[in-house]
């Protein structure tokens, strides 16, 4: 069955909500634990039951996507009108730009600070900029069929009840934009088989020795004599020794169930929470290296947090409104039709950049100081090497 099918046949059943805590001897039954990965593997197709509401559900690989249902969309789709407000812009000094000037040059061992004690400031032009950013933190569930050794735990099957919708799984949610992953079993799918690798003996041939229990004794080669036709004393002359596979047993415990003979199959549930970013640097052309912005540290200016963010259309920057009316419908594509989106948060950085122009030794030269904490960008610094230039 594909995914839109499974959907409807969801909504089909959507109704009531499961709220009843997972039976404490679910727990028990598998003392590994669900975040372990070898814990569970997945059951032969031929061995999976009819759950209502998880026909979809398949057994290995990555298991079945669930959609939201939609009443959980729309639930979150009405948001509140971001807050109007005065932007307050910050700005740069010329004695700021100095002064993170000369800890640049003597920051690095090999630069004279002289150029930039001395130089004669020409003009400063700034090329500010802003990072917008949208978080959508989502959440999306998939089931599978998993399998377990059966070695009398609790299993909880239909006669306790009709499974749970995925959806209706109450799950406990992570902090808000903190990615993370849960596994629990769904409630009410499990039952037990007999396992179909040792047709429910527990044990398997050893292939090793045919089942035999010996092999070919390693120091005769299976002869019985040695060179100088002397018994081999090794296997005393039987030409065979014990099957170290299995002990000689000729027998090995069957992997699949470790020995009881018996599974239980069951689906599991997987929640997925997951913080989705699109960042958006304004673009000015100021002739700064575009990958050097990424690493600048901007001054958080602007931060609106609801289930759903409108656009921001009144900011002095209309390429910050533009990013964000992109971002949230980015988003809305992307995120919203494969999960619930159950928290949005938009934020604009101020990124300071100044371009200062200046003069040394009648030369003309430029740098940048960009960032709250004005970090230096000067590729054409007259003085790079203080052993060696003749200042
Ligand atoms: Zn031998
Ligand atoms: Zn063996
Ligand atoms: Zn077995």
């Amino acid at each position: 069955m594909d995914k839109q099918a499974l959907l409807s046949d969801t909504q089909g059943h959507y109704g009531s909500t499961y709220s009843e805590p997972l039976p404490a001897s679910t727990a028990a039954a598998f003392p590994e634990g669900p975040q372990d990965e070898e814990w569970a593997s997945a059951p032969p197709a031929d061995m999976l039951d009819d759950v209502v509401g998880y026909e979809g559900t398949i057994a290995g690989g990555e298991g079945s996507f669930v959609l939201p249902p939609i009443s959980i969309a729309e639930a979150t789709r009405r948001s509140e009108p971001s807050p109007q407000r005065a932007w307050s812009i910050p700005t740069i000094t010329e004695d700021v730009a100095r002064e993170a000037f000369i800890q640049f040059a003597s920051s690095i061992c090999c630069y004279s600070t002289k150029p930039a004690k001395e130089m004669v400031f020409r003009d400063l032009q700034a090329h500010n900029t802003y990072r917008y950013r949208l978080e959508s933190f989502t959440e999306s569930r998939s089931t599978e069929w998993k399998m377990v050794p059966y070695k009398g735990q609790f299993v909880d099957n239909s006669t306790y009840g009709m499974a749970p919708l995925p959806w209706d799984i109450i799950v406990e949610r992570p902090p808000m934009f903190q990615n993370d992953v849960s596994k629990v079993p769904v409630p009410h799918t499990s039952s037990t088989k007999g396992c179909p690798t040792c047709m429910t003996l527990g044990r398997i041939a050893c292939t090793e020795c045919t089942a035999t229990g010996k092999v070919k004794c390693w120091v005769c080669k299976g002869r019985g004599y040695q060179l100088n036709d002397d018994s081999c004393s090794r296997c005393n002359g039987t030409g065979l020794q014990c099957c170290g596979k299995c002990s000689g047993n000729g027998k090995k415990t069957c992997k699949t169930c470790r020995g009881s003979g018996q599974l239980m199959v069951f689906i599991q549930l997987t929640v997925k929470w997951k913080n989705n970013i699109l960042e958006n640097i304004a673009e000015r052309q100021s002739g700064l290296p575009i990958e050097r912005l990424d690493k600048i540290n901007g001054q958080n200016i602007f931060t609106d947090q609801q289930f759903r963010v409108s656009p921001i259309v009144a900011f002095p920057d209309s390429q910050v409104n533009l990013a964000s009316q992109k971002a949230i419908q980015e988003h809305e594509i992307q995120l919203a039709r494969t999960s619930y989106i159950i928290q949005q948060r938009q934020t604009i950085e101020f990124i300071p950049i100044t371009q200062v122009y200046y003069s040394w030794k009648d030369e003309e030269y430029s740098y940048f100081t960009c960032g709250i904490d004005n970090k230096v960008y000067a590729p054409d610094y007259p003085a790079k090497c203080c052993c060696c230039s003749i200042l």
